[in-house]
């Protein structure tokens, strides 16, 4: 098992300037979701040159293809690299740096892209020393709804064959490069927006028995609905609503206005508790309109759904990932209420999303986050090894 491991090692080794090339252009040019026509168009250059046949055009701009081993096996594997950017204006000043105003990859998805196609290259370069196949999937829309997962599978990526895995990987600044993590089971929230508005009747605040406060109905509401988890929770499944806006159309000292607006969020570790929840929160605006005679209305956005990592398959990915040369430490880690569209997958498929160390730096979704790139190294050579590992070649 260690020779294989030691090779795919030290070829992502002597593969590291190439693939650093290639993270500076994909870092250079970001795409913000579901926009990423110049990237697709590099990633499809990039594997024509290495002669590895993909189809593209799913969900806009996603890419997907099939390595076929060489050796004995069965079995398919599927690896995912995500492609957006985000709306944020760099401020790293390294030299190369964003060349699209307003537009940082601040997430890291240049460097999962960038490791995936290092895990095509060490694959294919080494295709007589595995068998089976591994389905490739760069995917467009990871930071914006409906989520590029979804789309992808809606336009039938999986319609031939359900791989029997799938993994992802994803960057984790204070983690150090030789150190990844995995959180078994359900590792990262579903996460849904609530959208009320509440209308009542405005008036003269010195006669608020004329008028219908839409405020004094808007404030029970932020109540119940924070007594409405502990209520149905009884398991105690991590799970929270956050009301992160409560505004008035009009209003002032003496003026009562007629409109509430409130927003939120609703983060679950459990897809059936969250079904009750969404019941629940509608049961709670239909209760206060009648209490209140106003009317209420609710517009719940159903986000992504929990990320659950395959327990079988997390075992896998501890034994493989202790062994892998170059790796110092590999954390069991702990569920998160952030949300991430490989949940998608996760809900069909045998899943396992790991967090690779990237040193320490500012957090993701900041202008100033950075990445040791020796990290690239690790993240190719990790998954090309786990997908064989998957199709028992290791
Ligand atoms: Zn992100
Ligand atoms: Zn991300």
């Amino acid at each position: 098992m260690n020779n294989l491991l030691e090779e795919f090692h030290y070829r992502a080794g002597q593969l590291l300037p190439e693939l650093i090339s290639i993270r500076h252009k994909l870092h250079q040019y970001p795409e913000l979701s579901f926009q990423e026509k110049e990237t697709s168009s590099f990633i499809g250059s990039v594997l024509a040159s290495w002669g590895i046949p993909f189809q593209s055009g799913f969900a806009g701009y996603g890419l997907t293809g099939v390595l076929n081993g060489g050796a004995t096996g069965s079995g398919l594997v599927a690896l995912r690299a995500d492609m957006d950017a985000l709306p944020i204006h760099e401020e790293t000043g390294l030299d190369f740096s964003s060349r699209n105003s307003g537009v940082m990859h601040a997430c890291g998805h240049d460097v999962h892209m960038t490791c995936l196609l290092g895990a095509i290259r060490l694959l294919d370069i080494m295709k007589l020393k595995w068998g089976g196949r591994v389905q490739f999937i760069f995917q467009p829309g990871e930071e914006k709804l409906p989520g590029g997962a979804s789309l992808m599978l809606a336009e039938g990526i999986f319609h031939s064959e359900l791989p029997q895995v799938i993994i992802g990987q994803h960057v984790q600044p204070g983690m150090k490069v030789g150190e990844v993590g995995l959180c078994p089971g359900q590792a990262m929230a579903s996460c849904d927006e609530l959208y009320i508005s509440i209308t009542g009747r405005g008036g003269h605040a010195a006669m608020p028995h004329l008028a219908n406060n839409p405020i004094t109905a808007g404030s029970k509401l932020v109540h119940r609905i924070q007594e409405l988890l502990p209520a149905i929770n009884e398991e105690k499944i991590p799970s929270l609503i956050s009301i992160g806006k409560f505004n008035t159309v009009g209003g002032a000292t003496n003026v009562i206005p007629e409109i509430v607006h409130l927003e939120g969020t609703f983060r679950c570790m459990d897809e059936g508790l969250r079904e009750k929840v969404h019941k629940g929160l509608e049961e709670l605006c239909n209760e206060l309109a009648a209490e209140f005679d106003a009317k209420v209305h609710l517009n719940l956005v159903k986000g992504y759904p929990c990320l659950h990592n395959n327990l079988k398959a997390s075992e896998v990915f501890f034994e493989l990932a202790k062994a892998y040369p170059g790796i110092e430490t590999v954390a069991e880690l702990p569920p998160r209420m952030t949300s991430e569209d490989f949940a998608f997958y996760s809900q069909i498929v045998p899943a396992v999303f790991y967090r690779l160390g990237t040193g320490f730096s500012s957090n993701v979704h900041t202008a100033q986050f950075i990445v040791n790139e020796d990290a690239v190294a690790i993240g190719s050579g990790l998954m090309a090894a786990l997908a064989c590992r998957f199709l028992l070649n290791v």
